[in-house]
């Protein structure tokens, strides 16, 4: 489905404006939601629940997985079972999106920032092998570490849990991007003790606002009772722990799981947009796309590419200049040890997420995109950096 600006209907000279991950609906989402309807469960339990979270186990191999509001909820619960305490030091990755940092100050706990990569732009194992190394020996090991699969691709999840493994520091996997994305023939959300999923509506599939929390069945039957108010298995309402409001609603299901259904072609349609993108644009001096790694398959969930500063035109210009024609780009995430509001926190590295955010651009990279409309963007970053 083509998203196009407010008004735009019905004139004739008007574009059609390209978001860089607009939802699209794979047919089914429509008669799901509207059966969800008319069953009456229109509230937090439901068959739609159940079910959503059964194919998010089929199709990842996780053990277990507890449907919830936002992703941002899942990350919470996951850091209240990894135990995570106020006072407490937990190692996230820098260049991501603020949630994960923000879920480990929802605790009181701080986050410690690692710095990025080159080679997947995700948590750098050397550095986070010689941060743990360092709090080993005095004895004051974070924790948890929140590592993130970014713009869709893993990290080296075999080497990161690994080292955690070793110094016994949970591991709290971030891949609210990287759905359906794997790791050395291994999914996504598979890797640490618990892991998160978004279905936020840019995410590669939505149910306009949601997530989940998968993991071992153990810790998933207690983030399931700490999301509906911590309430005891009794018929007066009995609670000996805080608990949240985080169910997702069986409606929202309904749609999440016509969108499931359909998420391998989506998968196949970002990898052809970003093929598109490499065939249109590799022409241009000073451009590289972000390198995928092959011991990954990543989900293609965003096409980036760095742009050289010797071109002269920074990332915001570009943006700018792209918005003109109705072009939605956006910067890479500005790194969180460069946030106003983490500017007190501790950091590890920093240099190449700067570098990234510097030079970093997100393009259009929507599975409903036509092959026209990926053109039209080549063609518009043509004219700009030609
Ligand atoms: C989108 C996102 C989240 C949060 O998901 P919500 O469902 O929007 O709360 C967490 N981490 C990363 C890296 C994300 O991109």
């Amino acid at each position: 489905m083509r998203v196009g600006p407010p008004g735009a209907a019905g004139s004739v000279t008007a574009v059609t404006r390209l978001y860089l991950s607009p939802p699209d609906m794979s047919g089914s989402e429509r008669e799901r939601l509207i059966a969800a309807f008319d069953s009456n469960w229109i509230t937090t339990l439901g068959a739609e629940v159940d079910g959503f979270e059964a194919d998010v186990c089929e199709f990842t191999g996780a053990a277990a997985a507890v449907a919830l509001s936002s992703g941002t909820a899942a990350l919470h619960l996951a850091l209240l079972l990894a135990g995570v305490k106020a006072g407490d030091e937990v190692l996230v990755s820098s260049l991501t999106f603020a949630a994960p940092a923000n879920a480990v100050t929802y605790l009181g706990a701080v986050p410690t920032f690692v710095d990025c990569e080159r080679e997947t732009w995700n948590m750098d194992p050397e550095l986070l092998e010689a941060t743990l190394a360092d709090r080993a020996a005095v004895d004051r090991l974070p924790a948890a570490v929140i590592v993130v699969d970014l713009y869709g691709q893993c990290a080296q999840l075999d080497r990161i849990v690994a080292l955690c493994d070793q110094y016994g520091v949970p591991v709290v996997e971030d891949a609210a991007e990287a759905l359906g994305a794997t790791w050395q023939g291994r999914h996504a959300g598979t890797w640490g003790a618990t892991a998160a999923f978004s279905f936020n509506g840019n995410k590669i599939i939505t149910t306009g606002g949601g997530g989940m929390l998968v993991g071992d069945a153990e810790s998933v039957a207690r983030a399931r009772y700490l999301s509906q108010q911590a309430r005891q298995p009794v018929l007066h309402y009995e609670h000996t722990d805080i608990g949240y409001n985080y169910r997702l609603s069986n409606l929202l299901a309904a749609v999440g799981r016509g969108q499931l259904a359909d998420l391998p072609g989506k998968i196949d349609r970002r990898h052809e947009i970003h093929d598109l993108y490499v065939d249109g644009l590799s022409g241009i001096d000073g451009i590289e796309f972000m390198p995928w790694d092959d011991r990954g398959r990543p989900n293609g969930w965003l096409t980036l590419l760095t742009v050289d500063p010797a071109l002269g035109r920074p990332p915001l210009e570009i943006c700018t200049a792209l918005d003109a024609q109705e072009i939605e780009a956006r910067p890479a995430w500005k790194p969180m040890h460069l946030q106003p509001v983490f500017a007190d926190n501790p950091s590890v590295g920093g240099e190449v997420s700067e570098e990234l955010f510097d030079r970093g651009l997100c393009l259009p990279s929507g599975s409903a995109m036509t092959d026209a409309d990926v053109h039209r963007v080549v063609e518009a970053l043509q004219g700009v950096l030609g």
